[in-house]
């Protein structure tokens, strides 16, 4: 059987799965709701999204993967279950997959993101509601009898990945930046800041009034797995540099720096091999060699050469 054949075969059972077992398109797994304290609920499918029920109003954090019309099937369930209208929408960051389809609450609710957010969403069409509010540092959001705290701790996963706080409940909806226990937080490093990162990820290990962790994919968890994650981002980015300082090409650091004492993580056998290359990309972009600085116009990374440049007689 050619692979076409092997598709229509295999097609029409997972479309009936997709539409009528799951409740949704695309096959994904079905949206589910569930409380975790009085006030916070996480949602979703194939991500986490949370909420935050108030007297005044419903904050939704995060929408749900395009296609999947999950955010939509959030705003049938608010409406049935609360008699209070969602009043802001939170954009943990702007990577699609995180926040699609929250324009469907802009009758009722105002965007909050990150002032770094803006950019790329309107930049890169993101499907999502515009960022009507944006802050700097951190904001609060009173929903009436409960507290919303949105902290950016500088860039990270992303230039505007911020965490969402309820500590009265002692909930942190920290998207992107960490998975249940020890775990890799994801399949490579390419827009992310490492430096900072190992910063914050060590504030989040030690913050007041967490109990609970949601994270953007899979269980929820605890404190610790920020600094499980830390660890291990320190130790490959410490493991890759001296490597580099040593004079290894990438082939031979994808050999050398096997973690092997990090195997016990989540997400180690997938995502290894790119966290390894986009650590070493990141830090060709960091360091500035003592020897053989010059060979960056002719050895630029991607076999690109940058071509001949008087570093000392050029404009
Ligand atoms: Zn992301």
């Amino acid at each position: 059987m050619n692979m076409r054949a092997v598709v229509a075969a295999w097609l029409p059972a997972w479309l009936l799965l997709g539409s009528a077992a799951l409740g949704q398109g695309g096959g994904l797994p079905p949206m589910q709701i569930e409380q975790l304290t009085e006030h916070v609920y996480r949602y979703g499918g194939l991500t986490n999204g949370a909420f935050v029920v108030g007297s005044d109003g419903i904050a939704v954090v995060d929408g749900q993967t395009c296609g999947s019309n999950g955010t939509a099937w959030l705003k049938e369930e608010l409406a049935k279950r609360f008699d209070v209208p969602v009043t802001y929408t939170i954009l943990s960051h702007d990577h699609e997959m995180h926040i699609c389809g929250l324009e469907v609450f802009s009758d009722t609710a105002r965007a909050v993101a990150h002032a770094n957010a803006k950019a790329h969403i309107v930049r890169e069409g993101r499907r999502t509601a515009t960022p009507e509010i944006t802050f700097d540092t951190t904001m609060q959001l009173d929903l009436g009898g409960i507290e919303v705290v949105l902290l950016y701790l500088g860039p990270t996963h992303t230039d505007n990945l911020i965490q969402v706080h309820v500590p009265s409940e002692g909930v942190l909806i920290a998207v992107d930046f960490v998975r249940e226990g020890k775990s890799l937080a994801m399949p490579e490093l390419r827009d992310a800041d490492i430096a900072n990162s190992i910063k914050a990820l060590g504030i989040l290990g030690r913050m007041e009034n967490v109990d609970i962790v949601v994270p953007g994919h899979g269980n929820v968890t605890d404190q610790q797995a920020f600094l499980y994650f830390r660890d291990y981002l320190q130790a490959l980015r410490d493991r890759v540099l001296e490597q580099m300082v040593a004079g290894k090409s990438i082939e031979e650091i994808l050999e050398i720096v096997t973690m092997e004492d990090f195997s016990d993580y989540g997400w180690f056998d997938q995502w290894l091999r790119a966290n390894v290359i986009t650590m070493w990309e990141q830090m060709y972009h960091y360091r500035e060699p003592t020897e053989g600085a010059g060979r960056y116009e002719s050895e630029f990374p991607i076999g690109f050469p940058v071509g001949e440049v008087d570093k000392f007689n050029g404009p």
